[in-house]
């Protein structure tokens, strides 16, 4: 066994590491500062993918990424943005003619009413601008925590929460950082392991970091800088490379069945 590797640690019944929730926060804070180091040494440049020119660009481009690519999002902007320049432009659309721009992104019916609903508001509540404040971004049709934390940290620099994707949530719960699986709980865990500061570029590194390398059925652990703060790195490689993994290794074995027979 590699010394410098920290060793496994416990998984939970549902196969999250469990170590961190056994110390204090203390501990578990100054783990999160290694990871964050070892993020910063990854992915020093982190930016978001979504291609946009201002917070309300970020704002339609993140509304369409739900359920499809930031590459296929990025295909469609440029001539949707050039076709509606502003809210009043997409408020005052043809449904359907919105809906022919972004059929691509998928779920795009759904994503027509939430963005015209949105700009309906912005230009009815906000002079047409987007507002700058978690609580009135999140009153937007469409738009949660997740959207308002991308449009308000990337968007406008203000550090507001810590974004949770499903890569986000995948990455937190591998490295130990939640056993959580609701994206608020999860938030809320973060931002207590998180310094404020930090809150931007751990949202924008850690999606990046789980899309790219601590992928979903492939985590590409031999090529990880997180690899040695990782409690589920033997567990992750194991599975990427195809070898049995037990998920509830501390599951109690099972009481053996009493026979009928007593004869
Ligand atoms: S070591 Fe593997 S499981 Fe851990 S964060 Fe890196 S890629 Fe993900």
């Amino acid at each position: 066994m590699n010394q410098s590797l920290a060793p496994m640690a416990l998984l939970s019944r549902r196969g999250f590491p469990t170590s961190l929730k056994r110390k204090p926060l203390g501990a578990r804070r100054s783990r999160a500062a290694s990871i964050l180091l070892a993020l910063r040494a990854a992915r020093p440049d982190s930016k978001v993918e979504l291609d946009h020119g201002d917070p309300f660009q970020l704002l339609i481009a993140t509304i369409l990424s739900a359920q499809s690519t930031d590459s296929r999002v990025n295909q469609v902007t440029p001539g949707l943005f050039r076709r509606y320049p502003d809210p009043a432009a997409f408020a005052d659309a043809n449904p359907a003619e919105i809906e022919d721009a972004i059929h691509s992104t998928g779920f795009f019916r759904a994503k027509t009413r939430a963005i015209q609903a949105s700009c309906k508001m912005l230009v009815a509540r906000h002079g047409g601008r987007v507002p700058r404040t978690l609580e009135e971004l999140i009153a937007l049709p469409g738009v949660g925590r997740k959207t308002a934390n991308v449009v308000l940290g990337a968007g406008y620099g203000i550090a507001s929460g810590i974004v949770v994707d499903t890569h986000m949530a995948r990455l937190a719960r591998r490295l130990g950082l939640t056993r959580h699986v609701d994206p608020s709980k999860i938030e809320r865990d973060l931002v207590d392991l998180v310094p404020k500061g930090e809150w931007i570029f751990f949202s924008i590194a850690g999606v990046l970091h789980g899309r790219y390398i601590c992928q979903a059925r492939r985590p590409l652990c031999g090529a990880c800088l997180l690899a040695p703060h990782c409690p589920s790195r033997d567990r992750e490689s194991k599975r990427a490379a195809g070898r049995p993994v037990n998920d509830r290794p501390n599951r109690p074995p099972a009481r053996p069945r009493r026979s009928r027979d007593r004869s």
